[in-house]
């Protein structure tokens, strides 16, 4: 039996993953609560409330602590840290736990100070803060503490957040608010358009995963759909290529494009030298989107790689931070 001293926490604005030091990913569910209408009572988090969206009476709503990047909920996002930090330390416990929270650059400091009292709430002994780029960084084995430019991109579920990183700190950074939603929004709006057909989220989702691509595809993929034709109103199949979702995720492509070279153009010359020679590092979920990398290199000459495990790394990244704090303290933001 291991007692749990340490947790590091990447409270994502899709998903929430909980890194435990030597013992790996222990947690990774959706960031969302369930709660009742009349008193905003918790009826369930994570996997169980996500599988209630959409399919709830209306006595149930769903609450996502995270919005485009900032806290939208302090009582949602105390009531998920709590539920994730007690699921961690299992049934028996003997010791408050140390938990490190990566949370999106672009917060607030009064954001910061909200979710470091929800840790502490949640029944953490010292609650640290570390910004996701940085941890993202240390999660995907970039030497962080030495002095050379490192380029990361964590593609999420609400944000992309861009940043060149160097002696344990961020030197040019950017977030902006496209990530795998406005993908999902984007390609559910397509299909309206082009096939007359009404999707819904997870639909628009599946297609973007199974078949999306960031370029053409030669040998197009294609899926069938089904949904609700905008005429009739009755059921329809339609059959979707990936094309279509290149097509249509074209927009915002290009709004995380135009951050990433936003971010080039504000590193100092001899860093953005060494951004040219080692390349960037594309992680977070959206990084699995098909040729998102080769699109990246395409249009900015820099060589663009996909980080290993790109879905782990924030987690994986604030768990190494907590276990050696020592030789990231110049990187860690806040603590109690
Ligand atoms: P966050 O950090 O915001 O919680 P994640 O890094 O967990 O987000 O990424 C979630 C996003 O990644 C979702 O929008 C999801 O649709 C997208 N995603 C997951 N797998 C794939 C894939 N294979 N291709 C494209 N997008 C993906
Ligand atoms: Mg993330």
């Amino acid at each position: 039996m291991m007692f749990i001293k340490k947790i590091g926490i990447d409270l994502g604005t899709a998903n929430t993953l909980v890194y435990v030091p030597k013992k790996g990913i222990v947690i990774n569910e959706p960031s969302v609560v369930a709660l009742s209408v009349s008193d905003r009572h918790v009826l369930a988090v994570g996997a169980e409330a996500r599988e209630m969206l959409g399919r709830t009476p209306d006595t149930i709503v769903a609450s996502k602590p995270l919005r485009d990047g900032v806290i939208a909920d302090y009582r949602t996002t105390e009531s998920l840290l709590r539920y994730f930090i007690n699921k961690s330390l299992g049934g028996v416990r003997f010791f408050r736990p140390e938990v490190m929270i990566a949370v999106p650059a672009g917060i607030t400091s009064t954001e910061r100070r909200a979710v470091i009292d929800a840790t502490i709430q949640a029944g953490a002994k010292a609650a640290y803060i570390i910004k996701e780029p940085i941890a993202a960084a240390i999660g995907s084995n970039i030497p962080i503490g030495s002095a050379s430019g490192h380029m990361i991109i964590d593609m999420g579920g609400g944000t992309s957040e861009i940043a060149v990183i160097s002696l344990g700190g961020i030197v040019a950074s950017t977030s902006v608010r496209i990530g795998g939603s406005k993908f999902d929004d984007a390609v559910a709006d397509f299909v309206r358009k082009k096939y007359g057909l009404a999707i819904g989220d997870r639909t628009a989702e599946e297609l973007k995963i199974e078949i999306g691509s960031a370029l053409p595809l030669e040998d197009q993929l294609t899926k069938e759909v089904r949904g609700r034709d905008m005429v009739t109103g009755l059921p329809k199949t339609v059959v979707v290529t990936s094309n279509d979702v290149t097509e249509a995720i074209q927009g915002e492509l290009t709004g995380i494009i135009q951050a990433v070279k936003s971010v080039l153009q504000e590193t100092p010359p001899e860093l953005a030298a060494d951004v040219i020679d080692k390349g960037m590092v594309i992680s977070g979920g959206s990084s699995l989107l098909r040729n998102i990398d080769k699109l990246l290199t395409q249009v900015t000459g820099v060589p663009s790689y996909i980080a290993e495990d790109a879905l782990l790394c924030v987690a994986r990244g604030t768990g190494i931070a907590l276990d050696n704090l020592d030789s990231y303290k110049r990187s860690i933001l806040a603590t109690k």
